[in-house]
């Protein structure tokens, strides 16, 4: 690949279990109820994960972290995001920046915003201003609106590493 910027989409969708602690953006939240999912569920860094990969037309985050192997099981999303930034690298690209959205009814997660950036920003060796995270709910309407679950998506922008 020798453009100098690729762009990618990311979008994921995990449902809401009472037995699961809430991990979102790579921080702990205090919520009744968590994610669902082979690894720790973290919708946000996920979306981000796949953004990524799609950037380079890698595949997906299924096909780099299968949720059938048990090396990933429970795992810490920022572990798969390190992976998935060091193959980013390992093809001569590096963040150009990050934009995210996060869809889901409660808890608010504003107030945790900014340390959610500071984890991603850390991982990816960036800087906090080349993260960015929105949230929006979706005024009660369909499974989010339901509290059945979330979403988050996030658009990713590769440039070419000068060497
Ligand atoms: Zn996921």
């Amino acid at each position: 690949m020798s453009a100098q910027f690729r762009i990618g989409f990311g979008c994921d969708i995990h449902k809401f279990s009472r037995d699961r602690i809430l991990v979102l953006g790579g921080i702990v939240i205090p919520s009744e109820f968590g994610l669902e999912g082979h690894s720790d569920a973290d919708v946000l860094l996920h979306a981000i994960c796949d953004a990524m990969l799609g950037a380079l037309a890698l595949g997906d985050i299924g096909k780099h972290f299968p949720n059938t192997s048990d090396e990933f099981k429970d795992i810490d999303s920022k572990i798969l995001l390190k992976h998935t930034y060091e193959l980013i690298n390992q093809n001569g690209y590096e963040l150009g920046n990050i934009d995210s959205t996060l869809v889901m009814e409660k808890p608010k997660i504003l107030p945790y915003v900014q340390r959610m950036k500071e984890e991603i920003a850390n991982v990816l060796s960036a800087d906090i201003n080349q993260i960015s995270i929105k949230a929006t709910t979706s005024e009660k309407l369909g499974f989010i609106g339901r509290e059945e679950g979330a979403a988050a998506y996030a658009v990713v922008l590769l440039t070419k590493k000068e060497n």
